[in-house]
């Protein structure tokens, strides 16, 4: 019998926007309506769908939602203008360029291009040189959901050994920094880490944002250790009709590695609805700090 608990990302991203939207109507008794404005360069269909899903999510919440949709030849200059107007409108608060952008693009120019404090991505540099500073700012939404999801089920992280499997800037870099900030013992392991499995092994805690599917192994887990799978890859997969179908898997072998551990997420209903609720939360955050309201969310909510 297996006895790990399933953690649901679903169910914690629900609390979560109930209590953003309850602070939301509190907002617009002061007048105040947080505007998110999404900015899509081009037409890449996985971009399309999280885009319209952040729209949409936004219009649920009773957050404005401006959407921008941009050519994908669209020059560097031209889009640094877009941006310029959107930081002066004060009915924006946040402003997210879905990423990629096209080659042609410097990506960090343009992320650096939004106002700091309307940056609901977190980002921009002053937000990431902030945060690994332990000063307050917008927290990078995966990073955010999966240590809000972490502490919701394991309570205090003090003294954990926790192993983050990649360094991007988007998941790695971040996530490692807000288990520090938690007095967790923190390893960053990456593609040039030796014997990655035995690293793996002396961890409570391991966080997999690697992008590769299933790759983390009965091998790289210690009995009782809890794992987030931030991996969202689509793979085909026979059913069991033998049938292939595509099907989303983490970077985590769930079915291979769950008697092993005493908490995983799922994918899907992980990590993945914990993102776009933490991007609302970055949007009342930013709302709140652009015109001085307090900003506290309950304890077991926060990361
Ligand atoms: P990335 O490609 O920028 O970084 C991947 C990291 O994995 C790198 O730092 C690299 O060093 C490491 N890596 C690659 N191969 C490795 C190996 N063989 N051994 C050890 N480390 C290795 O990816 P990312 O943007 O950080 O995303 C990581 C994963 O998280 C992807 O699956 C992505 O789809 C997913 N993701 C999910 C969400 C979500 O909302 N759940 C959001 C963002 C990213």
């Amino acid at each position: 019998m297996s006895s790990y608990t399933l953690i649901d990302g679903k169910q914690t991203a629900e609390a979560l926007l109930v209590e953003i939207e309850k602070k939301i109507i509190n907002l617009k008794k002061q007048n105040i309506t947080p505007g998110l404005a999404v900015v899509l360069v081009g037409n890449d269909k996985a971009s399309e769908t999280y885009v319209r899903s952040k729209v949409a999510m936004s219009e649920r919440l009773g957050i404005k939602s401006i959407h921008k949709e941009l050519s994908v030849e669209i020059s560097e200059d031209e889009l640094l203008s877009e941006i310029e107007s959107l930081n002066a409108d004060d009915s924006v608060h946040g402003i997210l360029v879905q990423l990629p952008l096209p080659a042609h693009i410097d990506t960090e120019k343009v992320l650096n291009a939004i106002d700091y404090q309307k940056d609901v991505d977190g980002f921009h540099t002053l937000n990431a040189g902030a945060l690994s500073k332990g000063l307050e700012s917008t927290i990078p939404c995966t990073p955010l959901g999966s240590i809000i999801l972490l502490k919701r089920y394991l309570g205090d992280l003090s003294g954990k050994n926790a192993v983050v499997i990649g360094r991007s800037n988007i998941v790695g870099k971040p996530v490692g920094q807000l288990l520090l900030k938690n007095n967790c013992t923190v390893t960053y392991a990456h593609s040039r880490t030796k014997d990655l499995p035995a690293v793996c092994r002396q961890a409570d805690i391991i966080i997999a944002a690697i992008g590769k599917p299933e790759f983390v192994g009965s091998d790289f887990v210690k009995e009782g250790a809890v794992i987030i799978d931030v991996g969202i890859n689509a793979v085909q997969k026979e059913d069991s009709d033998g049938n292939s179908k595509r099907r989303l898997v983490g970077d985590v072998d769930f079915n291979a590695v769950c008697d092993k551990c005493s908490a995983i997420t799922p994918v899907p209903g992980g990590v993945g609805p914990m993102t776009i609720a933490c991007l609302m939360y970055n949007c009342l955050y930013c709302a709140s700090m652009i015109h001085n309201v307090d900003f506290e969310m309950s304890d077991d909510l926060r990361a």
